[in-house]
């Protein structure tokens, strides 16, 4: 993955694992991430441009993405020195969450929270140390 400005870019194959929406949306009060949203502040949020809606089979709002390069698109807001995804919603660290979350790009879908499957990320470590999180452990998902 490489970074611009400092900032990792979670195009290059992994982001949020499957979390199932439903499933979040149920327990919202519990889940790491809608406490979090920090990754979604840290990182550069690109991906092949024909997951845009303006293809077919593509979901992600264009008009909330920037062009990247002749591949590749951005999420407004996460080019920056200082990113923030202007889909995300909330404060950081407190309540969030994502306003496109079932059209979100797979970048987001496929990375990975920490510990959600069993393993770190350091990434997921990453970008919670930076807004003054800690780590999340394997304690952070038992009563998800
Ligand atoms: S930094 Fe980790 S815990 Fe926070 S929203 Fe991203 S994946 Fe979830
Ligand atoms: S689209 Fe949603 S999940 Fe992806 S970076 Fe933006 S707020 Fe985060």
């Amino acid at each position: 993955m490489s970074r611009k400005y400092d900032t990792p870019n979670f195009s290059l194959d992994s982001r949020r694992t499957n979390r199932n929406t439903a499933t979040i949306m149920q327990n919202e009060t519990l889940h790491p991430c809608l406490t979090c949203g920090a990754c979604c502040a840290y990182f550069r949020a690109s991906f092949y441009w024909a997951e845009g809606n303006d293809v077919e089979g593509g979901t992600v709002p264009v008009e909330l993405t920037e062009k990247l390069n002749d591949f590749m698109r951005v999420m407004k807001g996460t080019n920056s020195p200082t990113p923030r995804c202007i889909a995300l919603q909330g404060t950081i660290g407190e309540r969030i969450w994502c306003s496109v979350y079932e059209q979100r790009s797979s970048v987001c879908r496929e990375f990975p929270v920490a510990w959600e499957n069993g393993e770190p990320h350091d990434r997921c470590d990453k970008a919670r140390a930076a807004w003054g999180l800690p780590p999340l452990t394997p304690d952070s998902w038992k009563s998800v």
